[in-house]
């Protein structure tokens, strides 16, 4: 084997802090290059490539808000009660173009236009009415109940910026807005490989020493739930350093992301880092202060970025979501991030070895004063337990320096 001597593992390099290992990792993913037009009924959970402008404004023409009555101010002088006839009768679609003569009112109904010369838009609970007149106490401000014309979205303004997921609402602004089809990121292709020789699939015999793969079906189900991504699904790979070589070579040249599980720690079986070193990829991050998952390996090989995930499952998850996923996004070109930690209260103590940021997985039923969820922790913290991140409804974060964790202590988490 060729030696790779100091520089073979990095596994004595720097231990980044979960942030900054985010950073570097996000920092190592390029957006997928080109666009593709498609129709707002087929784009949902894609990525806009181009501002997006409104072909229209929305609302299109001043309309009422409320069904009622549309009238001009300058008809109420004087202290009220006010009493108008009702001349026109105007419901939501009609294309007319009505002017409101002096002196009178219109009947009007919600999303109908408002007729040249009105002014406001009286509730019909706020009117009394006896056969063609109605009768006003009280006079409203100018404007009320009137949708102006682009008030909400002008023509020709920009709708929806780059990098935006379409989320059914922003679909529903473009719809509005009269908008046909959008140009999306192409989508992502990403492969995703597992290895170990103890690694069968379900509805194999289990021989001794082997143990069923959880991270394939992990990863699968997580990317099938991200509409930007194309997945190719390359199984189990043996430890075996010479196929491992190849398969994450011809992995990186048909992907654009190559995320792998397992063979990332300093073991002699641990074949990953040594192959991404004889491909001469950029190692961009090695060791993170995270519990579970210190050892992961992120970096560029050739044009795709490699994600080399811890093999145990709960590690391989929470690597996944707080570092990779980060990237991965960036690499289908979406330039926000969500924040999704919400502020909780520990019910639970834990005393804990300090320098690590640690996730755990907490279930609540009840909540503190505040309507804060008191988190009940599940499981030891085992990396390679399945079922308390099963059972959980959230990972609670343990900030590194924190010795303690007693009931009440502060915490956010990230609800499942
Ligand atoms: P490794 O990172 O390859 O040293 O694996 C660490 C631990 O995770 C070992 O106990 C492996 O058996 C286990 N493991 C690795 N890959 C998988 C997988 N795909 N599914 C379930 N467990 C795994
Ligand atoms: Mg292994």
């Amino acid at each position: 084997m060729v030696s790779l001597a100091a520089c073979s593992t990095g596994k004595s390099g720097p231990t980044l802090s979960v942030d900054e290992a985010r950073l570097r990792a996000i920092a190592a993913a390029c957006p997928v290059a080109g666009q593709e037009a498609l129709p707002l009924d087929q784009a949902v959970g894609r990525v806009t490539a181009t501002p997006i402008m409104a072909a229209y404004a929305l609302p299109p023409f001043d309309n009422s808000a409320m069904d009622g009555y549309a009238l001009r101010l300058a008809d109420l002088t004087g202290d009220g009660p006010w009493h108008l006839p009702v001349t026109a009768r105007i419901t939501a679609g009609d294309g007319r173009a009505l002017t409101l003569a002096a002196g009178t009112a219109a009947r009007i109904f919600t999303g109908a236009p408002v007729p040249l010369g009105a002014d406001a838009v009286v509730m019909q609970e706020h009117a009394s009415r006896a056969g063609d007149i109605i009768t006003l106490t009280a006079r409203p401000h100018a404007g009320r109940n009137i949708r102006l014309q682009g008030e909400d979205m002008p023509p020709g303004a920009s709708a929806l910026t780059v990098g935006l997921a379409l989320t059914p609402p922003r679909l529903a602004l473009l719809a509005g807005c009269g908008v046909v089809s959008v140009d999306v990121r192409p989508k992502v292709r990403v492969a995703i490989l597992s290895t170990g020789n103890e690694l069968v699939e379900p509805g194999q015999t289990l021989c001794a020493g082997q143990i069923y793969n959880s991270n394939r079906v992990l990863l699968r189900a997580t990317l099938s739930e991200l509409p930007w991504v194309d997945l190719a699904d390359l199984g189990i790979l043996r430890d075996d350093p010479a196929s491992i070589r190849a398969a994450i070579r011809d992995a990186a040249r048909s992907n654009d992301v190559v995320i792998s599980s397992g063979g990332v720690s300093a073991g002699e079986e641990d074949h990953i880092l040594d192959a991404l070193r004889l491909e001469a990829a950029e190692l961009d991050v090695l060791k993170v202060a995270i519990r579970p998952g210190k050892p992961l390996t992120i970096g560029r090989l050739g044009q795709a970025l490699y994600f080399g995930l811890p093999g145990n499952p709960y590690a391989a998850a929470i690597t996944f979501s707080q570092i990779a996923r980060p990237a991965l996004r960036r690499v289908a070109g979406l330039l926000e991030e969500p924040d999704t930690s919400l502020p909780a209260v520990a019910g639970f103590t834990y005393v804990r070895m300090t320098g690590r940021r640690e996730y755990v997985p907490v279930t609540w039923t009840e909540r503190d004063t505040l309507g804060r969820p008191v988190l009940e922790r599940l499981g030891e913290g085992a990396s390679a337990s399945l079922s308390p991140m099963a059972l959980a409804k959230g990972i609670a974060i343990i900030p590194p320096e924190l010795k303690e964790i007693r009931p009440r202590q502060a915490l956010f988490v990230e609800p499942l």
